[in-house]
């Protein structure tokens, strides 16, 4: 493969950009497409072949799961067989929260391969509320296997011109929809039933629905962080890391700078009173959420901003830490798997 195009999705535009899309997909290609999360890289989820390619143009262990979207919820069914102890939770979850950012991990039908859950038993399913990724499910007609548009372990791409970054060369399209409205993966969760009670919702990965969203659907835990879980794969403690190193201190005052090394930091919404803009002689500072501090803000922003001190040429990126409460949970676990010692 030698050129990427890159086709826009805009307005009049769409309608040609989602047939290419849906045509190339249905001949068991794989097509760079938005989300309203971050960009995926889809594959035919029923075509094995395809998904092969997915996990190549990423360079993707074959050990790590890959999400598949429905493009409604009738489509569950093809994809996972529902348990009917949740099966009243599953519907309640998906009408108030799909289409939209949150995956429920379910046990799995025959028809998805084993290569797009890593031989587990369960599947990751959810429905994108992107307009532009939604048409081009329900053109192909079949559910869309589809992770992050981004080599393996590095940062997840919010515009079409990151993934371009990121695989372009590799694979035939990108469609174009802007950038993304949420801006961090989505959240994932399993739910087990409790007798007499209302189900456990475990939350595997945080995101956009927050354990306060899910609250009234269940006693909700986030899971301990992936190193605890070597059973689960996809769980991986390195991801999302720029390739320059990002340090993370829970204080301004754990920061001990090397004499003659470039840093550059990455603020919440560059507040002198957090501490860490005077911590040091910064040769860049980004701001998350310039001014009002908004957790929306900053989630949006994240990756983007990661990228660019990306590149700015620094031997370090100091990260400070957002408040932990809502959103901030999911963007303090995406700076936290940043700052990871990346796995050999
Ligand atoms: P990505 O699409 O790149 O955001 O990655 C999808 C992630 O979903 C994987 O890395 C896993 O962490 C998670 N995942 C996918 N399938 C399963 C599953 N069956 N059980 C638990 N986690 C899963
Ligand atoms: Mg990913």
């Amino acid at each position: 493969m030698s050129e990427t195009r890159i086709l826009s999705a805009d307005e009049e535009e769409m309608e040609d950009a989602v047939r290419e899309a849906a045509n190339l997909l249905d001949a068991g290609e794989v097509v760079a497409v938005p989300t309203e999360t971050v960009y995926g890289l889809a594959a035919d989820a029923f075509n094995a072949d395809a998904v092969a390619k997915v996990f190549a143009a990423k360079e993707r262990p074959e050990f790590d799961p890959l999400i598949v979207h429905i493009a409604s919820f009738k489509e569950l069914e093809d994809v996972a067989a529902v348990p009917e102890d949740i099966a009243p939770v599953v519907k309640s979850l998906a009408g108030a929260f799909w289409p939209g950012p949150l995956t429920l991990v379910l046990p799995k039908t025959a028809r998805v391969p084993d290569l797009v859950t890593s031989g587990l038993p369960t599947v990751a399913v959810r429905q994108s509320g992107n307009l532009i990724f939604r048409a081009i499910g329900k053109q192909l007609g079949r559910p869309i296997a589809a992770p992050s548009a981004n080599r393996f372990g590095r940062i997840s791409p919010t515009s079409a011109s990151a993934v371009e970054k990121e695989l372009g060369g590799r694979i035939p399209l990108i469609v174009d929809g802007g950038a993304c409205r949420d801006g961090l993966e989505s959240t994932i969760i399993a739910i087990e039933p409790r007798e007499d009670k209302k189900p456990l919702i475990r939350i595997l990965r945080a995101g956009p629905v927050t354990k306060e969203d899910l609250q009234k659907y269940g006693k909700v835990v986030i899971e301990k962080r992936i190193t605890d879980r070597p059973d689960v794969p996809g769980q991986l403690e390195s991801h999302y890391a720029p390739v320059t190193p990002l340090l993370m201190f829970a204080k301004p005052q754990d920061f001990v700078p090397e004499p003659g090394k470039k840093y550059g930091l990455l603020s919440y919404r560059g507040d002198p009173k957090a501490g860490y803009i005077d911590a040091h002689d910064w040769e860049v500072v980004e701001e998350l959420s310039p001014g009002s501090g908004k957790l929306m803000e900053a989630a949006v922003r994240l990756f983007y901003v990661m990228r660019s001190l990306d590149e700015a040429g620094l031997d370090a990126i100091v990260a400070e830490p957002v408040s932990e409460t809502g959103l901030g949970v999911a963007i303090n676990d995406r700076l936290r798997r940043a700052s990871a010692k990346p796995a050999d």
